[in-house]
């Protein structure tokens, strides 16, 4: 069992990643962009993140910048349609190459999150 931060700006992305990620008994905790994402991780206890890229108020790629020099313990699988704020930029490759651990591209199988977690948890302890 791992403590989950999920990170999106979308209500029903919220929803369905703690959804799909309900049966393998994890504790869930949600944030609705970076900023909020930061003021729950400083109360720490968090080992793995599942973040959204394009998000108002502090994006994805800040976010895992941020953390990254923050909490480097922390393991960030980072999640994207591809789609940017004013096109079709792919920010996934740029997520891998600033230190995210896993990426998943939208829309994803709940078998899916589930391996890209199980897979984060046991390889990067
Ligand atoms: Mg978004």
């Amino acid at each position: 069992m791992a403590k989950i931060l999920i990170v999106d700006d979308e209500p029903h992305m919220r929803l369905l990643v703690s959804a799909m990620l309900k049966s393998d008994k994890h504790e869930l905790c949600v944030a609705e962009n970076g900023q909020s994402a930061m003021d729950l991780l400083k109360d720490g206890g968090f080992d793995v993140m599942i973040t959204d890229l394009v998000m108002p108020t502090k994006n994805g790629i800040d976010l895992i910048m941020e953390i990254k020099q923050a909490l480097p313990q922390l393991k960030i699988i980072a999640m994207s349609g591809g789609g940017g704020i004013n096109g079709r930029f792919d920010y996934l490759p740029i997520a891998k190459l600033i230190g995210a651990e896993n990426i998943l591209r939208k829309p994803f199988k709940r078998e899916d999150l589930s391996s890209a977690v199980e897979d984060i948890l046991a390889t990067h302890n």
